[in-house]
């Protein structure tokens, strides 16, 4: 998206449910992420990795870090605190989310152009 855009939503059920999918996606990626991480320490804490096996935790290691990435990113959680209750914000500069908060506080850094 290259335009900046908000979201708002007025209506409480919507919200409710809004913020009850932004939950179960949350935490879908966050089991993702901790099941990665146990196999990823599985190989760290053996004695003699072999170099398949070496690779195998690399790869864990960057999906970690792509799945955190993407969900910082995401409408699904505020880029800055965190949040996933509030309505949202996409900054094209920064190419992700932000809570409509955070940016009312001026929280969000926006990098020198
Ligand atoms: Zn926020």
């Amino acid at each position: 998206m290259k335009k900046y855009r908000v979201i708002f939503i007025h209506d409480t059920k919507l919200r409710r449910i809004r913020d009850n999918l932004r939950f179960l996606i949350s935490q879908a990626v966050w089991d993702r992420i901790e099941s990665l991480r146990a196999l990823r320490e599985g190989i760290l804490w053996k004695d003699n990795e072999s170099q398949s096996e070496h690779e195998k935790q690399l790869d864990y290691y960057a999906e970690i870090l792509d799945l955190q990435e993407s969900l910082k990113k995401s409408i699904c959680m505020c880029g800055t605190c965190q949040g996933i209750e509030n309505d949202m914000i996409y900054i094209p500069s920064l190419k992700a989310w932000h809570c409509v908060k955070c940016d009312t506080k001026n929280l969000i850094w926006y990098p020198a152009p």
